[in-house]
């Protein structure tokens, strides 16, 4: 087997995660990963850039929150902080039945979220030109699911993605190595009224770096002093 995510690579190592692609699911990832290495070379949007490496730390790394969620259900997903689409775009893609938000602070790359949105003729999906802890009111206790691939430490993010939950809502970051995060967020666990679920721990595949999703629960009601403006949520963290 080839030590590189090339076509049939991929489709074998998303059997592993119990997903089957159709022709048009590849389709559109083939079209994705065009418009994503025209748009990086005016947008700098990503460093992941060879073939191969957007197969693998980009779609595949994304399609792994399979292994923590079941995502055949109608859920409404909000994606912070998505970048070129990760993880939110690509859950669209394989997972048509979810409703998601993409939110996204950079202009630019909200441009070419949407060039990609339109160009997939992709339905259900918005995207958000706006930095998360400003979201509008009407998003507060709204979510099923709030996800987010590298962003910031679990205990700031918790602040930026919890109050957006309903109750029973699961916040499920996916994170490389959490070392300390999970230690660092106990208060923000308490304050907003939330539990740890799970802590799912793998490697990808080929290249055998190390994943970590976590499934947070919201049990209640977060106080509506969250999210608190940014920089107070950097400078006094919870
Ligand atoms: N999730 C993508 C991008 C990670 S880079 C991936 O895994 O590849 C982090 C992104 O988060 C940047 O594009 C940045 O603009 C955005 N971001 C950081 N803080 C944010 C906030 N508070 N609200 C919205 N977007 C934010």
């Amino acid at each position: 087997m080839s030590d590189k995510m090339n076509r049939e690579t991929f489709i074998k190592e998303l059997s592993t995660l119990n997903i089957t692609p159709t022709k048009e699911q590849l389709q559109s990832l083939e079209t994705y990963k065009n418009l994503l290495q025209e748009y990086n070379q005016k947008f700098n949007l990503t460093a992941i850039i060879q073939d191969e490496d957007i197969y693998l730390k980009h779609f595949y790394d994304c399609l792994t929150l399979k292994k923590a969620l079941d995502l055949t259900q109608d859920l409404k997903v909000l994606d912070i902080g998505t970048g070129a689409g990760f993880p939110g775009l690509v859950l669209k893609i394989f997972f048509p039945n979810l409703k998601i938000t993409l939110v996204e602070a950079n202009a630019k790359k909200v441009l070419f979220l949407n060039t990609v949105i339109k160009t997939l003729e992709l339905k259900d999906i918005e995207c958000l030109n706006m930095r998360a802890e400003n979201l509008p009111p009407e998003y507060l206790e709204y979510f099923d699911i709030v996800t987010s691939r590298a962003v910031a430490k679990t205990n700031i993010l918790m602040e930026l993605a919890i109050p957006y939950l309903k109750i029973n809502g699961l916040f499920v970051p996916l994170k490389a190595n959490i070392d300390q995060e999970l230690e660092e967020s106990q208060n923000a666990l308490k304050v907003l009224n939330c539990c740890l679920l799970k802590k799912c721990e793998f490697n990808l595949p080929l290249i055998n770096a190390k994943r970590t999703i976590l499934l947070i629960q919201k049990n209640a009601k977060t106080s509506s002093q969250y999210p608190r403006t940014y920089d107070k949520i950097i400078k006094k963290p919870l």
